[in-house]
């Protein structure tokens, strides 16, 4: 249940009843929200008097829901909004891993030289065998800090874990949570502590309520600015690394307030795949795409199959245009 509080009621007030009723209090706008479990379906007696509007709902989906709120939530990140009204479909280009200066410099060119704004590259690398390439830690969040300054670009990096979110949320502009973190407390309660925008990926084996109540985490801990990322479930399909769940993005489009980006790259495992997926995911009207590109992906560090080398990359960005355009939205 949400809460509503009366507006004599200071936000002192209602921390203070938040703690005696277990259960959390944000601020949101001008309101103040208090948020217990789903279980509880009638305005517990004491706070009867301080109450102003409730919402009740079936399941832990609460702050994410359309019930609550069916407006889009915006979200601004340094150069550009997406989500709300803006109709923005955020290209999020950039290496799976940040590998040297020269490299990211290079992908933050490529980005500039075609008007986008926003860079991602792995820093802190979830790696399925420890032996591969584990990325370059708090260097390559450095040079992405670097580019950022150079280039002016947003730039977006993953937290493998809770030992370097602080690090993460200090030196960049949103922070992503990898299909793996997604479950990670740690991350997560440091994510709701910050107002830095948020990327939840969707664990490859997470079922859409699991995936929006990590998004809940966030969201109840008082940070609003939560996107989330569908990049593919396993399978019984081996011929492609993951399978994209489209029917997922019709849900979450359909009951949840949150701004949703998909990334092909990582569903897909092979480049030869990646610029037709995005294009059907663009024709979704969806407000960010995440694709990986490298300037030699035969040599990447990790993920070489699926990255696009830079002429695929631009090749694709010009077609997306005008199914962008097609649905009513602008590639930015
Ligand atoms: C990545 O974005 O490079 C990555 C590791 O993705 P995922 O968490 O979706 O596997
Ligand atoms: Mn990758």
């Amino acid at each position: 249940m949400i809460i509503q509080v009366k507006n004599f009621v200071s936000l002192d007030q209602a921390t203070k009843l938040a703690s005696e009723n277990q259960s959390f209090c944000i601020q949101m706008d001008d309101k103040i929200l208090l948020i217990t479990g789903s279980g509880i379906k009638n305005v517990p007696n004491e706070l009867e008097d301080v109450t102003d509007k409730f919402w009740v709902f079936p399941n832990d989906m609460q702050l994410a829901s359309k019930v609550f709120n069916s407006a889009k939530r915006k979200i601004a990140l340094a150069n550009v909004e997406i989500g709300g009204d803006t109709k923005n479909t955020l290209l999020i280009g950039g290496p799976c891993s940040v590998e040297s200066e020269s490299q990211i410099r290079s992908s933050a060119e490529l980005l500039k030289s075609l008007g986008l704004t926003t860079l991602r590259g792995g820093c802190f690398k979830p790696r399925t065998s420890p032996y591969s390439f584990q990325g370059m830690g708090l260097d390559g969040l450095k040079l992405l800090a670097q580019m950022r300054e150079d280039y002016g670009l947003n730039v977006i990096t993953e937290a493998r874990d809770a030992t370097h979110i602080h690090e993460i949320i200090e030196y960049t502009d949103v922070i992503q949570i990898g299909a793996k973190a997604m479950y990670d407390q740690g991350i997560l309660r440091a994510c709701a502590k910050t107002l830095k925008p948020v990327l939840i990926k969707r664990g490859f084996g997470t079922t859409l309520q699991e995936f929006v109540q990590a998004a809940e985490f966030v969201l109840s801990g008082g940070n609003p600015n939560v996107m989330l990322c569908e990049r593919g479930l396993r399978t019984f399909e081996t011929g492609t690394r993951f399978t994209l769940d489209l029917c997922g993005v019709a849900w979450l489009q359909e009951f949840t307030n949150l701004p949703i980006i998909l990334d092909p790259s990582h569903a897909m495992g092979y480049a030869y795949g990646v610029p037709s997926l995005a294009k059907a995911c663009v024709a979704m009207g969806i407000d960010g795409l995440l694709i990986e590109t490298h300037p030699d992906p035969k040599v990447a560090k990790s993920d070489a199959s699926q990255q696009l080398d830079y002429a695929n990359f631009k090749d694709l960005f010009y077609s997306l245009k005008p199914v962008a355009e097609s649905v009513g939205y602008k590639m930015v």
